[in-house]
């Protein structure tokens, strides 16, 4: 294991000057924080890195073998939830059907206190926070990046809960939001500053901690921005006027993002009229129009219409609470987690839709 400290990383210019004994001092690091594990595929090896107390750590892992990291740096990655090799199969299905259980949650921005207790309180998961609801599905409607500080902690536990729920008969969808998409593409105006010393530390840009030589990043990039259950629909921001004139199937749209936007320069996007819809502000991931004055119930009946789809749920536009218009075709969740204090989650059983409050209580949505 080799261990060097953030403040040496952090002054690589500076540090020249200073007597070798003290980068290795941990007392002169200045920042006490813990970050990862990241998992890196360099020359045929894994290696996973990570901050403890503000030191970087690191460890190559043999075949199978768990990272040598203390369980203090994370509060929710587990070994054992593993995928060999970092190898995922992209979300080939995005349209379900007869699910009896959905609950949906969005924009969380680093705020994995308050995501824990929403789906503790409305028994998505247990007090161990492990899955504890059954076939149900999870829909994760986009932002667990950027804005906070837990951002790595929710990735590694969304990552746990999608294997467990799979096993239990039920699903986690995590959708990518704009936040995710920017990261990715290496818009980074919004890390918080600790993922700035972690980004030093490991003297890359925080967008190659997620590039495709990476476990996380690599899991990301199988993740759709759009699926469908129950003819709702859920994706992060909406679907726009301008959107449904390219006339792209929900599977043509999560193929788009997936093999020709991502990882793609914004140029190029740029220079398609197609992706330049979607990776704009009239695209999925960043349209606000259904909470602008002006939006009226017949465009709301003839986008339902045109998409086959009885709601579409999105995140993205931030309210104190969940809100819903014309009897709830169209549901915005972003109830803004963001800010670390509270929110809440839609809940649907038995074709209702409710609103499930941080407190516990559940009342239906109208
Ligand atoms: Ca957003």
């Amino acid at each position: 294991m080799r261990i060097f400290s953030l403040f040496a990383a952090l002054s690589i210019g500076g540090m020249l000057s200073l007597p070798a004994a003290s980068a290795q001092d941990s007392t002169h690091s200045s920042f006490t924080y813990n970050d990862g594990p990241y998992i890196f595929y360099e020359n045929g090896l894994a290696v996973a890195r990570w901050v403890r107390n503000g030191q970087f750590e690191t460890d190559t892992l043999e075949a199978g073998a768990p990272p040598n990291m203390d369980p203090a740096v994370s509060a929710s990655f587990d070994a054992g939830y593993l995928i060999p090799g970092g190898i995922f199969k992209p979300a080939r299905q995005t349209e379900f059907r007869g699910v009896a259980k959905i609950a949906a949650v969005s924009d969380i921005h680093g705020q994995y206190e308050v995501l824990l207790k929403l789906l503790k309180v409305h028994h998505i998961i247990d007090d161990g926070e492990d899955w504890a609801f059954g076939h149900g599905h999870l829909v994760i409607v986009g932002d667990v990046f950027d804005r906070g500080e837990e951002v790595t902690e929710i990735l590694w536990f969304i990552h746990k809960l999608e294997q467990q729920a799979e096993q239990a008969g039920g699903k986690v969808h995590f959708l990518l939001g704009n936040h995710e998409i920017m990261v990715l593409q290496g818009d980074l105006r919004y890390i918080h500053k600790k993922y700035r010393y972690t980004s030093a530390g490991l003297r890359l840009p925080y967008n190659e901690i997620f590039g495709p030589d990476t476990y996380l990043g690599r899991w990301l990039r199988t993740k759709p921005v759009a699926i469908c259950i129950n003819k709702i629909g859920f994706v992060h921001a909406g679907y726009s006027p301008a959107y449904l004139q390219l006339g792209l199937s929900q599977e043509a749209l999560n193929h788009a993002f997936r093999e020709r936007i991502i990882g793609h320069p914004e140029d190029s996007i740029m220079a398609d009229p197609l992706l330049r819809v979607l990776y704009g502000e009239e695209g999925p991931v960043w349209y606000r129009g259904y909470f602008e004055d002006g939006f009226t119930q017949p465009q709301a009946i003839s986008i339902l219409r045109h998409l086959r789809k009885r709601n579409i749920v999105v995140g993205h536009t931030s309210f104190s609470g969940i809100v819903t218009q014309f009897r709830n075709k169209i549901i915005g969740i972003d109830s803004s987690i963001k800010f670390g204090k509270t929110g809440e989650i839609l809940l649907h059983e038995k074709k209702m839709f409710y609103r499930g409050a941080i407190s516990g209580e559940k009342t239906p949505l109208k």
